[in-house]
């Protein structure tokens, strides 16, 4: 899968090669599919792999659910007319575990190279001999890059409502934002009597008309053409200070918290260290059945692409683990390349 080329070795692997002298590691024994990510396309991969009678593995550096725990509600995924983010995980992880998947949560994946011509993962604590690897690394938040925003983050500064822990019933906050997670928010905020105001850089909101009507709705007040200045505060956030673009004004609004939803970057250096193909947005590149460019690697879910979409996510892991199983097998059982 991955060749390693002639090269110093690191202390690890001197490491790993005292251990295997020492009788240690048996590269013989190798897990036929890892997951590195536990949200809904690792999670929906996992359940797939286990089905499909591969030994499969999940390492997840926190606990497993991924952006889908930030969801308050899903009402979009078919067959569910409504869910909390939360409840879909705690689904999905009793399914994976009941199909027999080793979930290895706060663990991170490291690194991936070759040692011995075999393909291993080196997590934060075990190395992994894989014949197969898929990457559902999802994203990141983006930040605002303004004084004060990681002073308060967990003081009146988050990036989803479910990490909050607090209520906002009556009081003032801030949702920063143009797109679907910010309105989103907006509208569950909006909905748990919050007085809320939606800010947005540019000059029109960039979602679906369905979801831009039913902000107009609302009580929201959506502040266009703004931009974020800076936060304030004492041991928690305070107050907000914008600057309105079409009038070239600065503005101070009380608040009691600020919600920052830019959106998500995905996390695509893992892959990058061992040359899988990133595309000008740092998006991993896949093909119609999720293989990358290297043989044995795919990929899945929010890290090939900026559709927020659990369903689209779920597809993906499921379509991953397929081709995983026919890349081992060495068996085309689904249809065309
Ligand atoms: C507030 C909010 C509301 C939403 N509402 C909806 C909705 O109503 N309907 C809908 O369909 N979608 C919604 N979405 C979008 C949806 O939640 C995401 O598209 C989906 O959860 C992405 O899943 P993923 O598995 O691709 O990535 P992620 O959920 O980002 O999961 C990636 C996982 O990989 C882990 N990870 C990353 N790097 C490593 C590493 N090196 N080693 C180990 N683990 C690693 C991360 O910790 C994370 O758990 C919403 C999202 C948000 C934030």
């Amino acid at each position: 899968m991955v060749n390693s080329g002639l090269r110093q070795l690191s202390v690890s692997e001197i490491n790993v090669r005292l251990y295997i002298a020492k009788g240690g590691y048996n590269l013989s024994l190798e897990i036929d599919l890892i997951i590195i990510g536990g949200g809904v396309a690792g999670l929906s991969a996992a359940i797939q792999g286990a089905k499909l009678g591969l030994e499969t593995m999940i390492l997840e550096r926190k606990n497993v659910g991924g952006k889908a725990i930030d969801a308050y509600v899903i009402k979009d995924y078919p067959g569910l007319t409504q869910i909390s983010g939360a409840k879909l995980i705690s689904n999905m992880k009793k399914q994976a575990l009941e199909n027999g998947v080793r979930i290895k949560e706060l663990e991170e994946a490291l690194k991936i190279d070759a040692f011995n011509d075999k393909t291993r993962v080196i997590s934060s604590k075990d190395i992994y001999f894989v014949k197969s690897i898929i990457i559902a690394t999802g994203g990141r938040y983006k930040k605002l890059g303004v004084p004060g925003e990681e002073e308060f983050i967990g003081k009146g500064v988050f990036h989803s409502i479910t990490s909050s822990g607090l209520s906002f019933k009556g009081k003032n906050v801030a949702v920063v934002g143009c797109g679907d997670i910010a309105v989103l928010n907006a509208l569950t905020l909006a909905n748990l009597d919050a007085n809320v105001y939606l800010i947005c850089s540019e000059n029109k909101l960039q979602v679906i008309d369905v979801l831009r009507r039913k902000v107009l709705r609302s009580k929201i007040k959506v502040l266009l053409n703004t931009n974020v200045i800076s936060i304030d505060g004492d041991s928690f956030v305070r107050k907000i200070t914008l600057f309105d673009k079409e009038i070239n004004k600065t503005i101070e609004l009380e608040i009691d918290g600020v919600f920052v939803a830019l959106g998500i970057e995905p996390e695509s250096d893992i892959a990058k260290q061992i040359g899988v193909s990133i595309d000008k947005n740092g998006y991993i590149v896949v093909d119609k059945k999720q293989r990358t460019n290297i043989p044995g690697i795919f990929a899945a879910g929010n890290v090939t692409n900026g559709i927020l979409k659990v369903a689209v996510s779920i597809g993906e892991g499921a379509t991953a683990a397929i081709s995983a199983y026919e890349y081992i097998k060495g068996v085309k059982v689904y249809g065309k390349n």
